[in-house]
């Protein structure tokens, strides 16, 4: 998936306005500063907000436990199978 450092988020807005699909906003991180959010259930992980970034606060992340889990159960499924 794709994050946000919101500490490193210097709140410019260029992510939310070279999203092509509309993924990202900037929305109040309760001290009244706006930091940008990613819709992780929107986000196409296209990498052209992290290329727009000028502070580099977006990177991508490889959830590795749902990578263990997606092997359990191709593994599960395998021995059931026979
Ligand atoms: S990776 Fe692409 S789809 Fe996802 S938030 Fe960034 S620009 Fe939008
Ligand atoms: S482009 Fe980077 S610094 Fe600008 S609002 Fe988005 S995450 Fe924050």
């Amino acid at each position: 998936m794709v994050i946000v450092d919101q500490s490193s988020c210097v709140s410019c807005g260029m992510c939310v306005v070279s999203c092509p699909i509309g993924a990202v906003d900037l929305v109040d991180n309760g001290t009244d500063t706006f930091v940008a959010k990613i819709d992780s259930a929107v986000c196409g992980i296209c990498g052209v907000c992290i290329d727009r970034c000028p502070a580099k606060a977006i990177s991508i992340q490889i959830n590795k436990k749902n990578n263990e889990t997606n092997v359990e159960t191709e593994m599960t499924q395998m021995t059931e199978a026979g």
